[in-house]
């Protein structure tokens, strides 16, 4: 099942989430469902939040982003650990951030049509429970990492465009507020919290 995305402006994409307990979800059909909806509008990462729900849970697939787009060095892939980078996230928790910072331009399925450079720590530690309920451990650094720590900032109630210098802020205020009233294009199915 495709759910409808939710749009900025929406006080669910500001709410903290709380963890889910064995058997209060039917986690497997909301994974899957979260991942028809992510793949439906091109996403590399979808959090529980973005589809209206308040629980600790994100998937990911990096695999779109292993290879380069342009085609000089076709054939080598650009980021080869997003091969098979597919992951259901359950209570996640994000243990030890370290390394430098980098540059990287993120956008977001809740935010369309905006994209800016967001300075991230370049390694994380995170603790997590699969679709199993099974604890994993992992260490996760470029871009897996950067996925990662964008869906796991949604189940804090953050988004992307908070990190930005306040001038960038003030230059997409008008465009924010557009999408939250439902002024946007994009091509899969949204809900606007400000719609008339
Ligand atoms: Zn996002």
């Amino acid at each position: 099942m495709i759910y409808p995305i939710i749009a900025y402006g929406d006080p669910i994409l500001r709410k903290v989430t709380r963890p889910v307990a064995e058997g209060e979800v039917d986690i497997k059909t909301i994974a899957e469902n979260m991942f028809e909806t992510m793949y439906n509008a091109s996403g590399v990462g979808l959090a529980a939040p973005q589809v209206g729900l308040d629980i600790r849970i994100f998937v990911v697939d990096g695999s779109p982003m292993a290879d380069d787009e342009d085609e000089e060095n076709e054939g080598e892939p650009e980021n080869p650990e997003l091969i098979g980078f597919k992951k259901v996230f359950v209570n996640p928790q994000i243990i030890e951030e370290s390394g430098d910072p980098w540059a990287f331009e993120e956008g977001c399925l809740s935010i369309p049509g905006l994209r800016a450079d967001v300075f991230r720590p370049a390694e994380i530690k995170i603790r997590y429970q699969d679709t199993d309920w099974k604890v994993h451990e992992e260490v996760f650094a470029g871009i897996a990492a950067r996925i990662i720590q964008h869906e796991y900032d949604h189940l804090e109630g953050k988004l992307f465009v908070d990190y930005l210098p306040a001038l960038k802020k003030q230059m997409i205020r008008k465009k924010l507020s557009n999408i939250s009233k439902g002024i946007v294009d994009a091509d899969y199915r949204m809900r606007f919290y400000n719609k008339k």
